[in-house]
């Protein structure tokens, strides 16, 4: 039987996802520091990244540049102005008191991504390609780290104001399955054009997972749970699921859901309540003052658009008609730009890509 998403009972799930990912520039975003990851502790800053009074940012170009990449990328429309805006809020890793991100004109929205589900190795025919709508990307810089010891606490600013995009999907996922192939694809896609590293276990591509249930045939949505900074596909995964029992578990006990941020515990499996959510309002954001209108051209689109490399779906659907392999195989190894190459430098050696492919 063809893939449809799974149910629960009576219920069906709606996900949404938030991606942070950190650009591949040299500098920050607003400044010339470093971005290397393992500098020592608080090296790499300087008085804008730390919020002194009268600093003033300068945005990086180059993050601009990947910024727009992604956009393209991911199928997104671009908005040739677009506007910065201060979200404030206050934790000790965030000395300026606010942070610097787009709010509502952000460089693109409108994207999507097509991403395959429902087969397996042994039953490749049962897969369905299902399109994930993009609401929006938008350009921020990250915060410091706090860095906890025992009855003392720690700040590092070296992450403070390196750049980030962050890809707000539609509320159109229905599983974990979907939710995953979504995220692999979308790592896969920014990793090909160069703009992010994909490693999650130094937060370069993070997750937070909206969560909510609702009856079957119910045309209004649940009320969600955020599950915050989830750094491996397989969490993401887990913390979905047992996010989907709990609701529905709270719901048929005669409960409300209510909207909150929750925080997921790989060692016990569970997610826990961090906070209630915060509404927009709560951010006063306004534009950043400090910084102009962002104007792009649409040449200098063009530009951008004739550097992107092959993007998997083009290289997989290349494999299909130059190599006569299995569609199915040809998307598991077109999803990672390291085992495509592998692919094709062996199959360069010794030319039998059908059986390369098996083995692969
Ligand atoms: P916020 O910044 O408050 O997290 P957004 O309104 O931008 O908010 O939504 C964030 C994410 O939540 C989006 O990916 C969206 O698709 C998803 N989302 C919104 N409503 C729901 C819902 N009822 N169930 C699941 N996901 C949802
Ligand atoms: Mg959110
Ligand atoms: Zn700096």
């Amino acid at each position: 039987m063809a893939y449809s998403a799974p149910t629960y009972g009576n219920f069906e799930v709606v996900i949404g996802l938030e991606v942070h990912a950190q650009l591949m520039t040299k500098t920050k975003i607003f400044c010339g520091c470093s971005t290397e990851f393992n500098a020592p502790a608080n090296t790499n800053i300087c008085p804008v990244c730390t919020g002194h009074p009268g600093s003033l940012p300068v945005l990086n170009k180059k993050a601009v540049e990947f910024a727009f990449t992604a956009a393209l990328a991911t199928n997104c429309k671009l908005n040739l102005n677009s506007v910065f805006s201060r979200k404030n809020y206050f934790y000790p890793d965030l000395p300026k008191g606010y942070q610097i991100s787009q709010y509502d004109k952000p460089f693109c929205e409108h994207g999507y991504l097509d991403v395959e589900v429902g087969g397996t190795p042994q039953k490749p025919e049962l897969a369905v390609t299902k399109r994930v709508g993009i609401t929006r990307i938008h350009m921020e810089e990250d915060a410091g780290k706090s860095v906890h010891g025992q009855g003392f606490s720690m700040v590092n600013l070296n992450r403070a104001c390196t750049p980030l995009i962050e890809i707000v999907s539609e509320p159109d996922i229905r599983s974990s399955e979907e939710a995953g192939a979504y995220l692999r694809k979308l790592r896969a896609i920014l990793m090909y054009i160069g703009v992010c590293d994909g490693n999650m276990q130094e937060g370069s591509f993070r997750c937070d997972a909206n969560v909510s249930v609702r009856q079957i045939g119910a045309t209004k949505f649940g009320t969600r749970a955020e599950i915050k900074n989830v750094n491996s596909f397989r969490f993401v995964e887990k913390a979905i699921e047992y996010e989907i029992s709990r609701q529905i578990q709270v719901i048929e006990s005669g409960g409300k859901v209510v909207q909150e941020t929750r925080t997921y515990d790989s060692g016990k499996n569970i997610t826990v309540s961090m906070r209630s959510k915060e509404e927009a309002h709560d951010y006063r954001y306004f534009p950043e003052p400090d910084l102009i209108t962002l104007k792009v051209s649409e040449a200098e689109i063009e530009r951008i658009r004739k550097t992107m490399p092959e993007l998997p779906e083009a290289k997989r659907d290349r494999y299909v008609s130059e190599y006569g392999i299995p569609k199915y195989d040809a998307n598991v190894i077109t999803n990672s730009k390291k085992f495509a190459e592998f692919f094709e430098s062996v199959v360069k050696v010794c030319g039998e890509p059908k059986i390369v492919s098996i083995w692969v």
